[in-house]
């Protein structure tokens, strides 16, 4: 492509081989260590409009990692807003989502079904952080695994580090320099090297890569508490409410896309007559709207 309008750096949202990229500001410096070195990047801040072939371009803050952004198009005074990923909840890592008003919504869905409800984030740290307490007391290293982008960062944000020593992988590591950048708080954490996790065992807690083999820490670690940290964790906890599944470690339900809620309120802002569903469960979403008296389709799009 000759020009990429890029509404967030997750690699679903921002794959190499354009000859030039356009994003929010805050992202530039993220989206350059996703993409490499020789990527033609230019962030312009939220809310400044730039003109492309008779076409007004925008950012706005789409509240689901830093620099995400929600990109409206005007032409001829008709406006489409294009999601990307969003959520609603207060991240103290990104600026919150900001609703725009438009004619056409193009709305992600990945959590688009009525059961997906998000607990409060205060409760979901204060039950992390008394598990992490209670494997300390058995002398269990904490595993936590968790995106290297957002997730991890999110996470640093939210965590009491006064409890015991905090390791995250060396992907996730490298990009804490673009967070401290932008003017994200962060507290100190070291990379979670073989030699650190040995220094830290039985009592720190490591945020590792979903992709990460957990018998490698066992050799390092002794065996390990471990948990996942994602939206996709509420299906587990229901599982296990009903007395199935058990055994893979625990679940903590945090999530950077927005619940069933958050994506009908934020529809519903938008003041839309047209939403487009799309990237993830886009038909129940689009129906539940038209059932609502809103027009929506699915807008099929390449999924990565
Ligand atoms: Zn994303
Ligand atoms: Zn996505």
């Amino acid at each position: 492509m000759a020009r990429a309008l890029i509404t967030h750096a997750h690699s679903d949202h921002a794959r190499p081989g354009s000859q030039a990229y356009l994003c929010a500001e805050p992202g530039a410096g993220l989206l350059a260590a996703r993409l490499g070195g020789k990527a033609n990047i230019t962030g312009i801040a939220y809310g400044q409009t730039v003109s492309m072939d008779g076409v007004r371009v925008s950012f706005h803050p789409a509240g689901h990692v830093l620099g995400s952004a929600q990109i409206r198009i005007e032409h001829h005074g008709e406006v489409w807003v294009v999601s990307g990923d969003y959520k609603l909840d207060a991240d103290p890592t990104c600026c919150p989502f900001e609703p725009i008003r438009c004619h056409t919504f193009v709305s992600e869905s990945t959590f688009g079904l009525p059961l997906f409800h998000w607990p409060p984030t205060t409760e979901v740290v204060a039950d992390l952080h008394a598990w992490w307490i209670a494997n300390q007391h058995a002398g269990r290293t904490s595993v936590i695994f968790a995106y290297a982008f957002g997730k991890t960062q999110r996470l640093l944000a939210h965590l009491d580090t006064s409890i015991g020593p905090v390791l995250v992988h060396e992907a996730a590591h490298r990009l804490l320099a673009c967070y401290r950048a932008a003017g994200v708080p962060l507290p100190p954490v070291a990379p979670a090297t073989d030699e650190n996790i040995r220094r830290i065992a039985g009592r720190g807690l490591v945020i590792a890569s979903p992709t990460s083999d957990p018998s490698a820490l066992l050799n390092l670690s002794g065996p390990p508490s471990t948990a996942f940290v994602s939206g996709w964790m509420l299906l587990r906890k229901m599982q296990r409410d009903r007395g199935v599944g058990r055994g893979v470690g625990r679940g903590f339900v945090l999530s950077d896309h927005a619940d069933w809620t958050g994506l009908v309120t934020a529809i519903g802002a938008s003041g839309a007559n047209l939403v487009l569903t799309t990237h993830g469960y886009a038909e129940p979403l689009a129906r539940y709207l038209r059932e609502n008296g809103r027009p929506a389709e699915v807008l099929p799009t390449h999924r990565g």
